[in-house]
């Protein structure tokens, strides 16, 4: 069964990332990745969930809502090691973790709220 392989696959993941005492920017780098890789398989997976609502309506919904509350809280625990490694602050916008200092989320480009009192920035919205 693919689908509950992949899920296992991704908690383990977490598991290991969560494990590690991360120190140094490039653990810092590796955790942001785990995290954006994280958060796509938890998007797949809703989809996933979705389609096996209508499909099987019911059989293994329980397991596949269970793994995604599992998914969600191991995301949210990665955000706050993230966000305490580089003292990063989690963007507004998208939830990507954004490094003190920077202005604008390097994920998705939105500007990070904690500037909102600089007022000379120009707001450049697409
Ligand atoms: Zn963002």
């Amino acid at each position: 069964m693919d689908f509950f392989d992949r899920i296992g696959e991704t908690i383990t993941q977490v598991g290991n990332v969560a494990g590690q005492k991360a120190k140094d920017v490039s653990e810092f780098a590796k955790l942001t990745g785990e995290l954006r890789s994280l958060e796509k398989k938890q998007q797949d997976l809703y989809i996933e969930l979705g389609k096996k609502y209508f499909e099987e309506h019911g059989d293994s919904k329980e397991e596949a809502v269970e793994a995604l509350k599992e998914i969600a809280a191991d995301v949210e625990h990665l955000k706050d090691q993230i966000a305490g490694l580089k003292g990063g602050d989690p963007c507004p916008n998208c939830g990507a973790v954004v490094p003190k200092g920077s202005k604008f989320c390097n994920s998705c480009g939105a500007k990070m709220s904690i500037f909102e009192d600089d007022e000379e920035e120009t707001t450049e919205e697409e």
